[in-house]
């Protein structure tokens, strides 16, 4: 399809093809238009003068796996009359940057990373999230499976909005991509599922509004919080607990508390005989950080106990 579709508009009357260039990185297509009369947009006269000409370069679909760009020579007319410049009329350019936006809606479903479709499309990872947002509350599936994930994710690495993204954890693909992780739209989203009490459990991170959802919509279901997620807060409680301790100590001791940062969050195990030696030190100063500590290490420990019974 995606090759009709190129062919059908260089087979186009209207289109020259100037050259294909292709290099390691992308696939250029060079393209004019066929010069033709143009009726002037201010006095409607008729003109075929040719003022200038700009380079428009306009992302495809990718070619055999490629960033594909049409470098299109765009021609500017200018009226003999009146003395209006105008860009000639292309009718065919709104429609090809739609296109790849599908294209790349596609990739996403088929839980291809941001970065490979950044990379496939020559498009930038920011890019890509922005498109999200152009995403239906519409689900394109229309039965549950047992076990669902529902995960957050911001939009892009500094900012401070999140889309959701639900997946079918067994069957390893993306069901769904919502465009924020507000209740009310989970709500409306999953409200429509008639199979909903099939689902046995459902995956969360700690955003609360996803506990609430499953609560409501899934009353047959049990919830897992993703050990992922879990990690991350306990090593934030550690961290927390050292800086807090560190604050409080002489500038010697401060810097050697700063250095074993990475002590505490490896696991004990790993640690050489030197390295237990030193994280003992530490706990001479702080029960807290001792208890903190210990604390890790038994969650490590039971996650390992379900990991390896399941
Ligand atoms: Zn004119």
């Amino acid at each position: 399809m995606q090759g009709n579709y190129i062919t059908n508009f260089l087979k186009s009357e209207d289109t020259i093809l100037e050259g294909v260039i292709e290099n390691d990185n992308r696939i250029e297509l060079h393209i004019k238009m066929k010069q033709k009369p143009h009726i002037c947009p201010r006095c409607g006269e008729i003109t075929s003068k040719i003022h200038d000409y700009r380079v428009q370069r306009i992302k495809d679909v990718p070619l055999f796996g490629k960033p594909t760009v049409i470098v299109l020579k765009k021609r500017r007319y200018v009226c003999k009359h009146c003395g209006k410049k105008f860009y000639e009329h292309i009718d065919y350019l709104p429609r090809m940057t739609s296109r790849l936006s599908i294209y790349i809606l596609q990739q996403l479903k088929k839980q291809q990373s941001m970065k490979d479709i950044s990379e496939v499309t020559g498009v930038s990872i920011t890019t890509v999230m922005r498109l999200l947002d152009t995403i239906g509350v519409e689900p394109d599936y229309k039965t549950l499976p047992e076990i669902i994930s529902i995960y957050e994710f911001k939009e892009n690495s500094g900012g401070r909005k999140y889309h959701c993204i639900i997946v079918d954890p067994k069957e390893r693909k993306i069901l769904d991509i919502l465009k924020d992780r507000k209740q009310k739209n989970l709500s409306e989203y999953f409200k429509r599922f008639k199979d909903r009490n099939k689902v046995k459990w459902v995956i969360i991170d700690m955003w609360r509004p996803f506990s609430d959802t499953v609560k409501t919509y899934f009353k047959g279901a049990k919830i897992a919080i993703d050990k992922f997620h879990f990690t991350r807060y306990i090593y934030w409680a550690i961290e927390n607990v050292r800086k807090r301790i560190q604050k409080e100590l002489p500038d010697n001791k401060r810097k050697y508390f700063k250095r074993s940062r990475k002590l505490l969050l490896a696991k004990y195990d790993t640690l050489t005989t030197e390295q237990k030696e030193e994280l003992e030190v530490m706990f001479w100063y702080s029960d807290d950080l001792r208890i903190a500590y210990l604390l890790k290490e038994e969650f490590n420990e039971v996650s390992c106990i379900i990991k390896c019974n399941r």
